[in-house]
């Protein structure tokens, strides 16, 4: 037997268990210090009750015989497919119920998409952002190249036509540096992926979290999208579903290489390799589109969106440079004073208690910057900010 040799070339993903390890020194040696997380890329409020009573209905039908289902539609069933159609109808995107396959998460979507492509592809991926994009492809060997974010191009690089790819991701609102694309600036990506006749992978996770009506929340919204694109969306964020699990990712009959339709390759790998998310699952997910859903998941949203401005704002007032913070849950900062982030790491927690992520966990250009979320409680959140002030750390 011949093992997959690229999982060598993967990295130790070490991050958070570096993190964890050196908060649990610090408490050792602090035992009454109360420590306080910004780096928690969870949530934590609950399912809202519109969620929670369309589950518990759901499982009533499950212990009755005449309501009980087994094996679902592999892709998802009609009212959660319907329902997602609705919503992207909204934004004066037009898809049909089959372009949507309702998946366990955007994570495991991301990753078995790639069943569809072959190993020899080359990878355009942005850096920094979520690690899956690089490391599914490292599993298959493909050649990666990057797009570099920084503080010139304000985290959001733009493609560069001299540069050639067959697979390109984009993650908007990015995580970790919480920028969020315009539509012009999707609008490049769509033509060069066009000219390039590459597929082009929208990670939306965040799309709940935009704000500014100007911002597309759905990459079909840009015109030419639809013959190139594959969005990934979840509930875990918008709906709190990180342990209950659901998203859903669309796949466009447009969408044709080398006279073989996406859909149904996808369609033929879902209902190959997945069985479906359990039913009262959707049951909860489709809550979420109801009249009283929409308004509990916003509030649930406009929750964090408040910690995000106590965060920036305190940023702003110490002179820090930030991305994010608006439309997004995450705020990027620069650390001060040219710190590396895994010493602005140490010196946060040494001195005052408080627990963010070191940029350098991202990709190289996250060196020297720091991830803060806003998914703690109000109460913490304040804290934290004041904790920082009062740091020293920095100049104001
Ligand atoms: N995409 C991005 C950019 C994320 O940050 C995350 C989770 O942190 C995911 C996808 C995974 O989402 P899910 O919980 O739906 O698998």
């Amino acid at each position: 037997m011949k093992i997959n040799r690229c999982y060598q070339q993967l990295e130790q993903s070490y991050l958070f268990s570096t993190i964890a390890q050196k908060v649990r020194a610090y408490k050792e040696a602090h035992p009454d210090a109360a420590v306080i997380s910004l780096g928690i890329g969870d949530v934590t409020r609950p399912l809202c009750p519109a969620v929670t009573q369309a589950m518990q209905q759901a499982v009533a039908e499950m212990g009755k015989a005449e309501t009980f289902r087994g094996y679902g539609p592999e892709q998802g069933y009609d009212f959660l497919r319907q329902t997602l159609v609705a919503y992207y109808a909204r934004r004066g995107v037009t898809l049909q119920p089959d372009e949507v396959f309702v998946s366990d998460g955007a994570k495991s979507d991301l990753g078995n998409i790639l069943d569809l492509f072959d190993a020899d592809n080359t990878v355009l991926i942005p850096d920094p952002v979520y690690p899956v994009y690089v490391d599914t492809n490292r599993m298959a060997g493909r050649r990666i190249l990057f797009m570099d974010a920084n503080r010139q191009n304000g985290f959001l690089p733009l493609p560069d036509p001299s540069v050639r790819a067959d697979i390109i991701y984009l993650c908007s609102p990015n995580n970790p540096t919480g920028a969020v694309y315009s539509a012009a600036q999707l609008k490049a990506f769509v033509d060069y992926a066009r000219a390039q006749h590459a597929v082009l992978l929208f990670d939306a996770a965040y799309e709940a979290f935009i704000e500014d009506p100007s911002l597309p929340h759905s990459i079909y919204e840009i015109e030419g999208a639809d013959t190139c694109a594959i969005e990934f969306c979840s509930f875990s964020k918008t709906a709190g579903f990180t342990g209950t699990r659901c998203g859903y990712t669309v796949v466009p009959s447009g969408l044709v290489f080398d006279g073989m339709s996406l859909n149904k390759m996808w369609l033929r790998r879902q209902t190959t390799k997945f069985n479906g998310v359990p039913y009262v699952v959707q049951r909860g997910a489709a809550a979420v589109f109801s009249p009283q859903g929409e308004e509990q998941i916003r509030a649930g949203v406009e929750y964090y969106m408040e910690n995000a401005r106590t965060i920036a704002r305190a940023l702003t007032e110490m002179g820090v440079w930030f991305t994010g913070g608006q439309n997004s849950p995450y705020i990027w900062m620069q650390c001060p004073d040219g710190m590396l982030s895994w010493d602005f790491f140490g010196a946060l927690l040494e001195r005052v208690g408080v627990v963010g992520t070191p940029g350098a966990g991202f990709g190289k250009n996250g060196e020297g910057f720091f991830r803060l979320t806003a998914f703690g409680s109000h109460e913490n959140t304040r804290a934290a900010v004041e904790r920082m002030r009062k740091s020293g750390l920095f100049r104001r």
